[in-house]
């Protein structure tokens, strides 16, 4: 067990110093749960073998489920991918900040056990105030699945987080509910098609009223 801290943030007035330190808890090598639009994250520093690593000790997580990297910035998908298409481009300029999460073919320098051993890895760029301040005051990219224990429902308050991963993370941003729950869409970008591999909250009309029926599998 080790001691886990709560901290309160009110998404309409970000206190920054706060993020600050949970920033900090993340570049040293920490997990925190912190609040996205979907629902609570469990963040690591992806370029921390032991951070990530850790995720999947806490949640009871098998080594074969991939986790997903969250970004500030769209441009950080570069520092990501081995490719970045066109297509790509046009989904992040249309969906993100967003409940979509796109999987791209991935960068060696990325650690396998980020993306449990898959040659690519999945990206998203969450709109939630708080998400987006604590990405962009860490600097790096954020490993972070839902911040429930493997088989448990995706959080989406402080309290659920909580009851599953109290005493061991530590950090807990509590931001208030998150929105209804429904999770950020999967999308295979790496083929000729757009390929849904999870449902949520981009449904497919959404996307073939952007790119076509033709376009989406
Ligand atoms: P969670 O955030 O806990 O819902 O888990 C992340 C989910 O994202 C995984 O269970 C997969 O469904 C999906 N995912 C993450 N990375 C990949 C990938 N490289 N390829 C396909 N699906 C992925
Ligand atoms: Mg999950």
């Amino acid at each position: 067990m080790i001691k886990t801290e709560i901290i309160t943030v009110n998404p309409k007035a970000i206190d920054q110093t706060a993020l600050a330190r949970a920033a900090t808890i993340l570049r040293q090598g920490g997990l925190v749960a912190f609040p996205t639009e979907t629902v609570y994250g469990l963040g690591a520093d992806i370029y921390n073998r032991d951070s990530v690593k850790k995720i999947f000790t806490v949640q009871g997580r098998p080594g074969d489920n991939p986790l997903i990297v969250h970004i500030y910035h769209w441009e950080q998908m570069t520092e990501l991918a081995r490719e970045v298409p066109e297509t790509a481009k046009v989904l992040a300029q249309q969906f993100w900040p967003g409940p979509l999460t796109m999987i791209l073919p991935k960068k060696e320098e990325i650690p396998a056990e980020v993306s449990a051993g898959l040659p690519t890895v999945a990206i998203r760029l969450p709109a939630h105030p708080v998400a987006e301040e604590l990405l962009r005051q860490t600097g790096l990219p954020v490993a972070a699945p839902s911040a429930n224990t493997s088989g448990r429902p995706s959080p989406t308050r402080s309290s659920h987080v909580i009851a599953d991963l109290d005493g061991k993370i530590e950090l807990i941003i509590d931001a208030g509910p998150t929105g209804v729950g429904i999770e950020s869409t999967v999308l295979d970008v790496t083929g000729p098609k757009l390929r849904i591999l999870r449902p949520g909250g981009v449904t497919r009309e959404m996307l073939e009223a952007a790119f076509g029926p033709e376009l989406v599998e």
